[in-house]
């Protein structure tokens, strides 16, 4: 037998108080299209605390997990994205001991130090074809396929940014690529777009939020310019009235270089910001509301510009679209390997056999605090 842990939860509330640790073990005789997983690292997501306060669009199946933990109550593990390596295999089973392999959808819960999968050739996706995990670390494979995948696909799917740059460069303009801008750049999906636009020849406008001193704002500028984001400003500036004017004449040659596309992390003052900043036709697409306050939609723009709103969800994404959710993955891992994508800063949380369940638990609260140096990663 196989002993395991896992966080669990059966009411919905604040993750410090609903959390436990539930230990189970896993019978060594498995019916056949199982896997048996052991996580190497999982990081933990904004939406997973949402799950946990029952406040995400999807809720989780609590009987389910009931089943398979052996807990007294209906229960569920949050977490949604994790690196794990096979340890066994029944009949069946494409999959090998010993690869390296993350969950295909959303909702697996991987918040536990082992897994029993079944139909695993489905649920699981292989890390890295031919070359297997080779050069690559498990936490680069632990956050590749929320944030990376959902700044992929809201910088393809929206609006034809690299078709508007190859029209501008053939059209001999010193245009320099098609701009995007976005709020919260320096959030883990933040990160990912500055590095793919720059891959794809896309420029960029990013927003983040002061830090406590104007060095520590400034080091922040920086290391997102290092990444390769086009320009950088703090939300002050960004809702300064000289912003309009400075866009204009600062960056997209009086306007001529049109910014088509936002990204809305936040929400608020900031995403009304955005609303402004873009040109006509121009689409703002929104995946988080971290400030937690909506934002208006003012009419005026919205008719005299004709812009787009849109809503990001990746969850659905994924269920719609599996085979390139698969292709997706793939490409950003080979990115990874070639050194050529860095995943975004995180601050690891050993989980033992001996970890306590409260130091657990601290890790998921402590998710939706502003100002962290990173996110969240439990390692095993
Ligand atoms: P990270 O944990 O990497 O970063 C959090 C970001 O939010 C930081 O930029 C942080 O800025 C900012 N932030 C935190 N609190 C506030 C606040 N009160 N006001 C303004 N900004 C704040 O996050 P992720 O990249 O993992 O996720 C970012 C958002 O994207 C989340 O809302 C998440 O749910 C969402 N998301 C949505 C997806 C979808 O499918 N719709 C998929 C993936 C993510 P600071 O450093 O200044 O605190």
């Amino acid at each position: 037998y196989t002993q395991a842990k896992a966080l669990v939860f059966s009411t919905f509330g604040e993750p410090r108080d609903v959390l436990r640790l539930h230990t189970h073990s896993i019978s060594p005789s498995l019916p056949p299209g199982v896997a048996v997983i052991r996580a190497l690292a999982a990081p933990v997501n904004p939406a997973d605390v949402n799950t946990v306060q029952g406040t995400y669009g999807s809720k989780p199946d609590f009987s389910r997990g009931q089943l398979a933990l052996g807990t007294a109550e209906p229960a569920a593990v949050p977490g949604n994205e994790g690196c794990f390596e096979v340890v066994s295999v029944s009949s069946g089973v494409k999959l090998r001991r010993g690869d390296w392999v993350i969950p295909a959808g959303s909702g697996f819960g991987t918040f536990r130090t082992h897994a029993l999968v079944e139909n695993a050739d489905a649920a699981l996706l292989r890390v890295g074809g031919d070359k297997g995990h080779e050069g690559l670390t498990a936490a680069q494979v632990a956050t590749v396929s929320v944030n990376p995948c959902s700044a992929w696909r809201m910088l393809r799917d929206y609006v034809d940014l690299i078709g508007l740059s190859v029209a501008s460069f053939s059209r001999g303009e010193d245009g320099g690529g098609a701009w995007f801008i976005q709020n919260g750049a320096n959030s883990g999906v933040g990160r990912a777009a500055v590095q793919l636009g720059r891959l794809w020849g896309l420029r960029s406008i990013n927003v983040v939020r002061e830090r406590s001193t104007a060095e520590e704002t400034a080091a922040l500028k920086a290391e997102l310019a290092a990444l390769g984001a086009t320009v950088v400003v703090t939300e002050a500036e960004f809702l300064d009235r000289a912003f309009g004017a400075r866009l204009r004449d600062e960056w997209t040659r009086g306007g001529r270089d049109p910014v088509m596309l936002g990204l809305n992390c936040v929400g608020g003052k900031s995403a009304a910001a955005v609303v402004r900043s873009l040109s006509a036709r121009g689409t703002m697409v929104t995946y988080g509301g971290m400030s937690r306050q909506s934002f208006p939609f003012p009419a005026g723009p919205q008719i005299f510009k004709r812009l787009r709103f849109e809503g990001f969800w990746l969850s659905e994404w994924n269920r719609e679209n599996t085979a390139e959710k698969r292709k997706t993955v793939d490409a950003i891992i080979e990115l990874m390997r070639d050194g050529k994508f860095q995943m975004a800063p995180v601050q690891e949380v050993r989980w033992d056999w001996d970890t306590e369940e409260q130091v657990l638990k601290d890790a998921v609260q402590g998710t939706l605090e502003g100002f962290r140096s990173g996110k969240g990663l439990f390692t095993f």
